[in-house]
């Protein structure tokens, strides 16, 4: 079944107020297992919106999200929490690394509140670090690396546990030309190697064009 689907989400902010907005107005969209996506749409357009609730970070106020086939629409907070934590992995803008932490505790610790055994958790993170180029700056902290390589540590972090279903909100945004290249294309070769699917917000049209399609958010609908 569909890795995604979103059916007439809507979401206002502020509702009743003099600053009331209705940011999504019917979006909807289906992402196969294996399809990588881009989500392209001007700043203020609701991407970030769009993107936290599918993620279930974020309830809509009309529609529903299914994952795997499954409707969300009616679980409870520790549902969603579950459902979220084993099918979903995030990227952002900025890396929201833990800054006490080495890059390879970063991938570490989510996998050890899922109940992977360290050992295995410090396998698989050093496993992810090497795939994306970055396997030197496993006992770095964040503040040492540079911001593609922190990026890059943030992409393995959101591929830890093994989602289905990767989300990203413009992850090459805050970085140059240059990095922002090598960024992607780690990213993408790790989606593509793993087989997960994908929803990636970007500005950058060029690195739009490089994935299966591209969906366009504009005056709250999709196209
Ligand atoms: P994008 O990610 O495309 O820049 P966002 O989804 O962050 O857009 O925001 C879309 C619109 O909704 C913006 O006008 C923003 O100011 C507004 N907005 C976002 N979050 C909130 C919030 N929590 N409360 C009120 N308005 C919000
Ligand atoms: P980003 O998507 O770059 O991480 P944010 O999600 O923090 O940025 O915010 C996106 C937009 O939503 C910004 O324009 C911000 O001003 C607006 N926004 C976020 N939270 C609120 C809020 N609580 N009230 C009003 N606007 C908000």
């Amino acid at each position: 079944s569909e890795t995604l689907r979103l059916e007439g989400i809507e979401k206002v902010y502020n509702r009743g107020k003099p600053s009331e907005v209705q940011v999504l107005r019917g979006c909807s969209l289906a992402i196969q297992p294996g399809e990588v996506v881009a989500l392209v749409a001007p700043s203020g357009a609701g991407k970030s919106t769009l993107l936290h609730i599918a993620g279930l970070l974020d309830t809509a106020d009309a529609g529903r999200v299914l994952l795997g086939g499954q409707d969300t629409t009616g679980l409870s907070d520790r549902k969603r929490t579950a459902a979220r934590r084993a099918d979903i992995g995030f990227v952002y803008q900025f890396h929201h690394l833990l800054p006490e932490f080495t890059a390879a505790e970063n991938i570490v610790l989510p996998q050890l509140a899922e109940g992977v055994p360290q050992a295995k958790a410090e396998a698989r993170a050093r496993e992810l670090l090497a795939s994306v180029g970055v396997e030197h700056r496993a006992d770095h902290r964040p503040s040492a690396m540079s911001g593609g390589e922190q990026q890059r540590v943030a992409v393995c972090r959101a591929l830890a546990n093994g989602p289905r279903l990767l989300l990203a909100d413009e992850p090459t945004g805050n970085l140059d030309p240059e990095t922002s290249e090598r960024v992607f294309g780690a990213l993408m070769s790790l989606v593509r190697d793993t087989g997960l699917s994908a929803l990636i917000a970007t500005h950058n049209l060029e690195l739009a064009g490089r994935m299966d399609r591209s969906l366009r958010l504009s005056d709250g609908r999709l196209a």
